[in-house]
């Protein structure tokens, strides 16, 4: 997607650790009108699916798999990375270890938004290690809901979490593909 990409160019700094920081359009600050887009195209890209949830993992993956889920004209849940006092029952868990935060998270959805059997499309802002989409797709397991696809904005090529999901045979659609960051400088995977 063009559009991510020229942002990533002007705005996106290279961090220790293969981190990319994208604070100006994703990750603190946001834009809406990228966020418009890239909805739209995760919705266009996924069109032949039938899709019943969008879900995605707080906080970063809010913004994205919001603007999915109205060009779907579905619900999105976002999975909880804190146990809240209104949600603590009834809850489906899994683990996600955090690769900005090098934390463990436990991460929840509850159980009275989740219906068996319906189509899921995961969101997330970045893919890596896979790890949060891993822990989605083990609460889409214990839910017994099936997962239509994963949809990442922005995914680290060079990590193998893209690839890892690939070969479970998993769809998985990223916006910008991000070939390398050495040396403090961002290249994309040619397409
Ligand atoms: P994974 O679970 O695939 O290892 O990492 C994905 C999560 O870690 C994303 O939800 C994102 O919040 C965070 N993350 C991983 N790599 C980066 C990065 O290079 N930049 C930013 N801003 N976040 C990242």
């Amino acid at each position: 997607m063009q559009e991510l990409i020229d942002k990533i160019k002007q705005y996106g700094m290279v961090l220790p650790h293969d981190v990319l920081k994208v604070d100006a359009f994703l990750n603190h600050q946001v834009d809406p009108q990228l966020m418009k887009h890239v909805g739209e195209e995760f919705a266009k890209r996924f069109a032949g699916n039938s899709i019943d949830h969008v879900w995605t993992v707080e906080s970063s993956g809010i913004a994205p798999a919001l603007m999915t889920s109205l060009a779907l004209d579905v619900p999105m849940i976002f999975a909880r990375k804190h146990q809240s006092l209104t949600l603590k029952h009834d809850m489906y868990t899994a683990k996600a270890y955090s690769y900005t935060k090098q934390t463990t998270n436990n991460i929840s959805i509850s159980k009275k938004y989740v219906t068996p059997g319906e189509h899921v499309l995961l969101i997330d802002d970045f893919m890596a290690n896979g790890q949060a989409v891993n822990g989605m797709l083990e609460i889409a397991k214990q839910a017994g809901v099936h997962v239509v696809g994963i949809g990442i904005v922005i995914e680290k090529s060079f990590q193998p979490g893209g690839k890892k999901l690939r070969e479970q045979g998993l769809r998985v659609e990223s916006l910008a593909k991000i070939k390398s960051l050495a040396d403090g400088k961002v290249s994309f995977v040619e397409e």
